[in-house]
């Protein structure tokens, strides 16, 4: 790895940042949820290089609209979208134990059934890269303003985790999206301003966090994060 300090990572555009961890990274991968910041960074990658590799997570409860995004990204850029699932016989003893729509009855289900749908997923997904890139961004929520452009990733040991648009806001990223003419989840258009899987996902009014919208019927106090990018203690203070 060619070694920056991290203040002059941070400096750096997000195009620069994606510049140097493909020289960096001989196997990066850019996990996308295809919201707007998938659309970004999978536009600004393949300008890069055009073999970029990109997966992606199906829960099996995503909204169609998701599903439709994976398609128009592949046909736009060429590319292959790896599309990963959860484990077949995790799913079954999760739901026979529980319910199909667990995450309703408490938010140690909920974070349980992420865990099975995403995190294991995400984990088994990573194994043979060095490292992976995320649309996170600062300004999403609370549990994100500490994010790091480029941090070793704790909970997949080995691998650097990548936040090219750490520093960008909502409106750098819309800006982005319509000056390039950018695919984008068709959501957005309908008022949401955060997407994950189709049960635990609203649309947010006017004034509302942007992740207000995700696993609504939650006490405030529950930190709104799935587990990819959160393993803190689980309750606020
Ligand atoms: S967002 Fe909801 S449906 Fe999706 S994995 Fe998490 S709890 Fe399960």
């Amino acid at each position: 790895m060619s070694v920056i300090a991290p203040a002059e990572i941070n400096s750096r555009t997000p195009e620069s940042v994606l510049q140097w961890a493909f020289e960096t990274f001989p196997r990066l991968v850019i996990v996308a949820s295809f919201q707007a910041e998938s659309s970004v960074l999978i536009d600004m990658a393949s300008r890069i290089r055009a073999d970029v590799s990109v997966l992606t997570l199906d829960t099996g409860r995503l909204p169609q609209q998701t599903y439709d995004m994976i398609d128009r990204v592949r046909h736009r850029y060429g590319i292959e979208v790896q599309v990963v699932s959860p484990d077949s016989a995790d799913l079954q003893e999760m739901v026979g134990r529980h319910a199909v729509n667990l995450f309703l009855q408490s938010p140690e289900l909920r974070r349980h059934c992420c865990e099975v749908r995403k995190s294991r997923p995400l984990a088994r997904a990573l194994t043979g890269y060095d490292a992976w890139v995320t649309g996170l961004r600062r300004q999403q929520a609370e549990t994100r303003s500490q994010t790091a452009v480029v941090s070793p990733d704790h909970e997949h040991e080995g691998l650097t985790k990548i936040a090219p648009l750490a520093a960008w806001s909502k409106e750098q990223v819309w800006a982005y999206i319509r000056e390039n003419e950018l695919p984008y989840h068709a959501l957005y258009d309908q008022g949401y301003t955060s997407i994950g899987c189709a049960p635990c996902t609203r649309a947010t009014a006017p004034g509302e966090d942007e992740r207000a919208g995700r696993w609504w019927w939650e006490s405030e106090n529950e930190v709104k994060e799935c587990g990819l990018h959160w393993s803190q203690p689980v309750v606020r203070q």
